[in-house]
């Protein structure tokens, strides 16, 4: 029987780490104009996508990530209706997103056109009721370019990007949160994966520092994704209304009830709340971002 072939995670690869899958069967592979997409079959994780080496989505873990980028800053908010996603090509948040009603237009801005027909293709789960809803909007273009010129308005900006590195790379700046914060209504939140803190260790900091400079609060929460190998996934959060992470179990829960109590696998209005809670090495990091 011939060898399996096995395919790295290179994100680490500075670290000396590499977290390695066993294929099954690769069901997609090419050079995109802006990256390296791979798509393949695991026993554990079903399909899995990468770009540029770093894994993206998994069938068997996307639901923590998607919820968590889209419930946590809508259901904070109280009355979100109009949503930017940043990235997001494989429509995963996209999908949870329009999960809300209380969402008038969900526009998401998206650099690489293939990432989108590709995920058509083979993760029609999530692009299926995404493009059917009239509330969708999607724009081909590179985010930065998108924020800072705008006219829009958005209550929640989620920043469902790559990792800091090929297009990428621009969306970790303190150019493109200026960027951001510039279309934010009143009271708005921004989102953004910031990475693994024990593993991208001073990156946590140097983002909260950078919010701070920006916004009255900047914070994180976070969730625990397998295969964002490393433990906490560390969610940045900015906005200029304090008390958005600190509503109530019950005053998450009302809200949930009032957007139609959709079913989750991982949000609940508890682990909403609790996320905010930081084990210790994490609180410090923000806490130095803070103090810079
Ligand atoms: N859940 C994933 C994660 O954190 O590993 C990210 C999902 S999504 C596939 C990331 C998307 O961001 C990709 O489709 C990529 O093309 C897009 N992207 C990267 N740089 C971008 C930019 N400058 N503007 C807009 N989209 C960008």
């Amino acid at each position: 029987m011939a060898e399996k072939r096995w395919i790295p995670e290179t994100l680490f690869d500075d670290l000396g780490f590499r977290m390695t899958y066993e294929v099954e069967r690769v069901l997609y592979e090419m050079q995109t104009e802006h990256q390296h997409l791979v798509l393949f079959e695991h026993k554990l994780f079903g399909k899995v996508l990468m770009l540029d080496g770093a894994t993206q989505v998994t069938s068997t873990d996307e639901f923590v990530y998607h919820e968590m980028m889209a419930h946590v800053p809508i259901l904070a908010h109280g009355h979100a209706r109009e949503v930017l996603i940043v990235g997001g090509g494989d429509c995963g948040v996209a999908e949870e997103v329009l999960k809300h009603k209380s969402v008038k237009r969900l526009t998401q801005v998206e650099i690489d056109a293939s990432v989108i027909e590709f995920a058509k293709e083979h993760f029609p789960e999530f692009t299926k009721p995404v493009f059917a809803d009239d509330r969708f909007d999607l724009i081909i273009a590179d985010g930065m370019k998108y924020v800072a010129k705008t006219d829009r308005r958005f209550d929640v900006i989620i920043v469902d990007s790559t990792d800091p590195q090929g297009p990428g790379k621009v969306l970790f700046s303190q150019k493109f949160y200026a960027a951001c914060s510039r279309c934010m209504t009143k009271g708005a939140v921004m989102v953004t994966q910031r990475g693994v803190p024990i593993f991208q260790s001073n990156e946590l900091s140097v983002a909260i520092a950078g919010f701070r400079r920006l916004f009255r609060d900047g914070y994180c929460y976070v969730a625990a994704i397998p295969t964002y190998v490393g433990g906490h996934l560390a969610i940045g959060w900015a906005t200029d209304n304090v008390k958005l992470r600190h509503a109530s179990v019950k005053t998450i829960a009302d809200r949930y009830n009032k957007a139609g109590r959709f079913r989750t696998r991982y949000w609940t209005p508890e682990v909403h709340v609790a996320a905010f809670a930081l084990p210790r090495f994490i609180a410090e990091k923000v806490a130095k971002g803070a103090r810079r």
